[in-house]
């Protein structure tokens, strides 16, 4: 039987829509009975769980009061043995909770946070389509350490078209002001059906870009730059997210949800009462990969990371030999190059 891990558990709904987002989600009034789906979806899995992280991402998890988790977690707790997570992160919006509910949250359990702030200046979060404030992301990470959380990853966006080169600083700043024990810096992505896809031709120019990306990274240097956008304090790298990148197997509960496990890969339909219909009638849609499949994925995911890959998964090209360091068997871009890491890795693949 498959070992699993890895739980990520996708909430797909929002209480409006970014201009950018690409993630499956919907605007309408969340429904508690989605948590009875899920666990009804676990038990459609005969796999051998033992399960180190959970991953509450979307759409919005926080849209949901700490109340619902609550109860989420004592029926999970009769179908898996849950003694044994060391991390389970909980992605939210920074007007979604109270000081109360940041206390409640960490009663039920949840020990990682995952803030969406993308930024803390009122004319790019207006322009990104946020629904909140930056004084909504400095009150919310004030209440979530006062309620004893240690494990704060705030997400940051960069590279919107009007972003000058002093505002970006100020952003990364004031992130690094809350000390945070992890940070995301994003690069703004013009996802095709997506409403900012129209203004894809004002994209910032890539040479602004690549000096921003090396500001971040020389304002970060105390952090360790472990993944293209992840930063991480010593000890506070995402151990979720560490498993995607060195594919390990992890089950994806919920509408719109990915999963690896073994040879499949397989997802829930971006529709929930589709997702619900089929959980209900106990359809699953496996789909096994081949070897070469397989092989790409983990050059794919595994390079985006300063720990790479091991050099017998492929052959550098003669070309791109100056973008690649290796160490102990491993091979990786160097992370100067990151930047342009997509670009390297189609190559290589
Ligand atoms: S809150 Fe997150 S998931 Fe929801 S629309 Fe905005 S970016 Fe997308």
């Amino acid at each position: 039987m498959p070992l699993v891990e890895h739980l990520y558990i996708h909430i797909p709904y929002c209480s409006s829509k970014c201009h950018y987002c690409d993630f499956y989600s919907v605007v309408e009034k969340e429904d508690d009975s989605y948590f009875d789906i899920l666990i009804e979806e676990l038990k459609l899995y005969n796999f051998d769980f033992n399960v180190k992280t959970i991953y509450f991402g979307g759409g919005t998890p926080s849209i949901f009061k700490p109340k619902s988790y609550d109860v989420f977690f004592k029926k999970l707790n009769r179908l898996l043995d849950l003694s044994k997570v060391e991390e389970i992160t909980m992605e939210l919006n920074p007007k979604d909770y109270e000081k109360e509910d940041f206390k409640a949250l960490k009663d039920v359990g949840i020990n990682r946070l995952s803030f969406g702030v993308q930024s803390f200046n009122e004319k790019h979060l207006l322009w990104l389509g946020r629904a909140h404030k930056k004084e909504d992301a400095i009150k919310s990470v004030a209440y979530a350490k006062e309620a004893g959380f240690e494990n704060i990853s705030l997400d940051i966006i960069f590279g919107m078209p009007e972003q000058t080169k002093e505002e970006f600083l100020e952003d990364i700043e004031n992130a690094i002001s809350f000390d945070p024990a992890h940070l995301s810096f994003y690069m703004l992505t013009y996802y095709p059906a997506t409403p900012l896809y129209s203004k894809k031709d004002e994209k910032k120019h890539e040479d602004d870009l690549a000096l921003f990306y090396e500001l971040l990274i020389e304002k970060l240097k105390n952090y360790i730059h472990y993944e293209i956008s992840n930063f991480a304090k010593e000890g506070y790298q995402s151990k979720h997210n560490m498993a995607y990148w060195e594919y390990k197997n992890y089950l994806g509960l919920g509408a719109g949800a990915y999963s690896k496990v073994e040879t499949f890969m397989f997802s829930n339909p971006k529709d929930i009462n589709l997702y619900k219909k089929n959980v209900l009638t106990k359809r699953l849609d496996l789909k096994a990969l081949n070897e070469e499949e397989h092989r790409k994925n983990k050059i794919i995911m595994g390079l985006r990371t300063s720990k790479g890959v091991e050099e017998s998964m492929f052959n550098i090209p003669k070309h791109l030999e100056n973008f690649f360091s290796k160490e102990n068997g491993r091979v990786f871009i160097k992370p100067e190059f990151w930047l342009i890491s997509n670009a390297i890795i189609s190559e290589v693949i």
